[in-house]
C-alpha cells in the first residue's frame, strides 16, 4: 500500500475530490441564492482549470463544453447551468459527471436516484454501518 504521507496519486486524489464535492452536493441548499449558484458554478469551472491531473481536467472541460453545445443529462435538459439552481439537480448533475468517468475507467455506474445519494453522502446506509 501507498505510504498515507506521500503525495497523492490520481486513484486518491480522485477519491478525496468525489468525496468532497458529492459532500458539497449532499448538503446543498434545495433552493440556492444567486451567490450559492454562481459559487457553485464557479467551483466545477475551477476544478475543470485547475485539478492537478491534465488529462482529467481537460476531459471535463470538454464534457461541458459538450453539454453547453448539446445539453445535458435526463433528455438533455439538465445542464449544470440549471443544476446548480436546486440540491436536488445539482447532486443529479454530479452523480451523472462521475459517472461519465466511472464510464471512461471501466467503472460500475452509480444509481443517481436522490434516495441513494443521499444514503451514500449523507445520511449513511440501513443496516446501520455508518453509525457510530
Ligand atoms: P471513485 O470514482 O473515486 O468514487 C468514490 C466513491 O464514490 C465510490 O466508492 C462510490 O461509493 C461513490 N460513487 C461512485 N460513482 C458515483 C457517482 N456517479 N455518484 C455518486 N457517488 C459515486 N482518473 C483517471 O484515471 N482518469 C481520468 O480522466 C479521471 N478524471 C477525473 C475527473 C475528476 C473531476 C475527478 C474528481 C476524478 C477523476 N479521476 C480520473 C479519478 C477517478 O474518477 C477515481 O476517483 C479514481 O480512479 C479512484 O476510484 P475509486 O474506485 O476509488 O472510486
Amino acid at each position: 500500500d501507498y505510504p498515507k504521507d506521500c503525495p497523492p496519486d490520481v486513484e486518491e486524489l480522485g477519491r478525496s475530490t468525489w468525496t468532497f464535492l458529492h459532500s458539497v452536493a449532499a448538503y446543498y441548499p434545495s433552493v440556492a441564492s444567486e451567490e450559492e449558484r454562481r459559487s457553485a458554478l464557479k467551483l466545477v469551472e475551477s476544478l475543470a482549470r485547475l485539478y492537478p491531473c491534465q488529462s482529467c481536467a481537460e476531459a471535463l472541460r470538454e464534457e461541458l463544453k459538450r453539454e453547453k453545445a448539446e445539453g445535458g443529462w435526463e433528455e438533455k435538459s439538465l445542464v449544470l447551468g440549471k443544476a446548480v439552481e436546486r440540491g436536488v439537480d445539482f447532486r443529479r448533475w454530479l452523480c451523472g459527471i462521475h459517472n461519465e468517468v466511472n464510464e471512461r475507467l471501466g467503472k460500475p455506474k452509480f444509481d443517481c436516484s436522490e434516495e441513494l445519494l443521499r444514503k451514500r453522502w449523507k445520511d449513511g446506509w440501513d443496516d446501520g454501518r455508518c453509525d457510530g
